[in-house]
């Protein structure tokens, strides 16, 4: 086994930066206190969340009151939008997303379709892009939210999110917009995104585990979906992270900061890696060509398994993924590519390489020189 993972899982999930690491450390130790109780220690705890919800807000260019601290990205999804739905089914039971979600959205779709609400699932082109028009063309009277990733996941497809708020806004209906992919790698602004809310989780751009952030609109009214104390106002009952959220808001902060410097070195990485895999006989780019995150370089390979591919990685100490959701032993291909229109022959053998700011030019070399050997040997295999 090589000495160290070359990772290019960065989607999946990022190192703690040592920086972050530093600001968190003091709030597991010291300054333990409970940010409920009102003595010294308790106002310290306080302070920290206080100043981290400052500092969050001031990325986004929001209120601080409008940041709720959750415990991961999964979570702001499911307050979002069971938060909206509980609160506007009075007004309508029609939901919009769109087919190529994160399950943390999708699956939380499903579960209020239980409960007499609808989805509408929109399409996406063959890059996984979605149109803003058939947005437009969905919403109803009953319609009581739209949620629309920032970029994809899998593919690395940007959505035109700016466009789709803008659309929302015009009929008052709120928008959500998923950016946990988004946190380490595009501007956040959200007047400029025109999200009524957003979601975001630390541990995607070198912050911990464990810590989700959503924004929400001052106005927009969300029914609570833990309930307990009156933490978060009322938001979100439970003793706060207070290490974790102190990580967060750091995190994002040293991402969005180092944003210009990072991104040029990680893009051209990207492209390099984009223009060696192509080179390898029946591969394609999955996602859009240019409107896609600057670290994601994702593809497919005909007439190859995904995971095989990721195991022959491992070997050589290559850390990847397939992009796909595989549920004991069964591997079903992933519901991005299948929303794209990839046949099975190809929707089986995808690889997604997330870079991260840590990966050097020699990693990619050393991945460009064992991957189509490894393709090679499997299509042999199979053949
Ligand atoms: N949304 C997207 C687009 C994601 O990629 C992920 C995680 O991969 C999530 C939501 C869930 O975030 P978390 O792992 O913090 O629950």
């Amino acid at each position: 086994m090589p000495e160290r993972t070359i990772y290019f899982d960065h989607a999946a999930t990022t190192a703690l930066d040592a920086r972050v690491l530093d600001a968190m450390l003091p709030y597991f130790t010291t300054e333990y206190g409970n940010a409920s109780s009102i003595y010294t220690l308790g106002r310290h705890a306080m302070q920290a969340i206080d100043s981290a919800r400052e500092q969050v807000a001031g990325v986004l260019g929001c209120r601080p009151t409008e940041i709720t601290f959750t415990g991961c990205g999964s979570e702001s999804d499911n307050l979002a939008i069971k938060g909206i739905a509980y609160t506007a089914q009075k007004k309508g039971n029609h939901l919009i997303t769109s087919s190529i979600e994160h399950h943390a959205v999708l699956h939380t779709c499903q579960y209020l379709e239980r409960f007499g609400f609808q989805t509408t699932y929109l399409p996406v082109d063959a890059y996984g892009m979605v149109d803003p028009d058939d947005v437009g063309r969905s919403i109803t009277d009953q319609t009581i939210l739209v949620s629309i990733m920032y970029a994809n996941n899998e593919v690395g497809t940007i959505e035109p999110v700016a466009e789709i708020g803008r659309i929302c806004r015009a009929r008052k209906v709120p928008f959500h917009v998923d950016a946990v992919q988004a946190g380490g790698s595009l501007p956040l602004r959200v007047a400029d995104l025109n999200a009524d809310l957003l979601s975001l989780s630390a541990h995607k751009f070198y912050g911990p585990k464990g810590v989700g952030m959503l924004y929400t609109r001052q106005g927009v009214r969300l029914l609570p979906q833990l309930q307990g104390g009156s933490q978060e106002r009322g938001r979100r009952a439970g003793t706060e992270n207070v290490a974790g959220i102190v990580g967060a808001a750091a995190a994002l902060c040293l991402a969005q900061e180092e944003l210009p410097r990072v991104s040029p070195r990680i893009s051209a990485l990207r492209d390099r890696l984009i223009t060696g895999i192509l080179a390898i006989p029946r591969s394609r780019l999955t996602g859009h060509p240019t409107e896609r995150l600057q670290n994601n370089a994702s593809f497919c390979f005909a007439g190859v398994e995904g995971e095989s591919i990721l195991l022959n990685l491992d070997l050589l100490g290559i850390a990847a993924s397939t992009g796909s959701a595989c549920t004991s032993g069964s591997v079903d291909p992933s519901h991005v590519l299948i929303a794209m229109g990839l046949p099975p022959e190809w929707s089986h053998g995808s690889l997604r390489l997330t870079l991260g700011k840590e990966n050097t030019s020699a990693e990619v070399d050393m991945l460009l020189s064992a991957l189509p050997g490894i393709i090679e040997k499997l299509r042999n295999l199979q053949g």
